[in-house]
């Protein structure tokens, strides 16, 4: 069996899942995006918004196209380098952040996942999945771009923490040392890993 085909029976359960209260108000549930089959890293980013409710896809709306902006420039397919997750499957009320107990629900789908595609590196995307998967008092804008060990069924994977792209949509100088050049700087050392 493939990983797309092991992927496509997790989703079918996922799909019927109310293991929390999100799963009340979704109007789709936001599985991933990407090639499982060729994917070299999982990107994992908070919570799904608005468009990617409406769509069902992670990284659509304004804050994805940043993203995609920047990994063409690294030099990233995402469409063949990565495979696409979030914290939580379904959107949270008000764009809020997903609580510990909605994370924890739905931690089973996202370790499974992991699993299955088995990556060469997970890119921690934002404060929220740095801090799902690695415990830390260091803020995100210093522990970003270096690189990381963390634990996902009792698997040791390289993981490397960056800026969510809706942080950088408030930033938007590339000047040396800004936080849009650090971006790019932390995923030109991913794609060169
Ligand atoms: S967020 Fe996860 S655990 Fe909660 S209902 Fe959706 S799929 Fe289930």
């Amino acid at each position: 069996m493939s990983k797309s085909e092991e992927l496509a029976d997790l989703k079918k359960e996922c799909l019927s899942c109310l293991r929390c209260e999100l799963g009340k108000t979704r109007n789709n549930i936001v599985f991933s995006d990407g090639n499982p089959d060729s994917a070299k890293y999982i990107l994992i980013g908070e919570a799904p918004g608005e468009n990617e409710d409406l769509t069902g896809t992670p990284f659509v709306g304004r804050a994805g196209k940043l993203l995609n902006e920047f990994l063409i420039q690294a030099g990233i397919s995402r469409q063949e380098d990565l495979y696409i997750i979030n914290t939580v499957k379904c959107r949270p009320p008000k764009n809020r952040v997903p609580s510990d107990f909605e994370k924890e629900q739905c931690r089973n789908f996202i370790e499974r996942q992991i699993k299955i595609v088995n990556p060469k590196a997970i890119i921690l995307c934002g404060a929220t999945a740095l801090k799902s998967f690695y415990t830390t008092k260091i803020p995100i804008s210093k522990i970003r771009g270096e690189w990381l060990k963390i634990n996902v069924n009792n698997i040791e994977y390289n993981a490397m923490a960056i800026f969510h792209p809706s942080f950088l949509l408030r930033n938007h100088s590339m000047e040396v040392g800004k936080p849009r050049w650090l971006m790019l700087e932390d995923l030109k050392r991913i794609k060169n890993m």
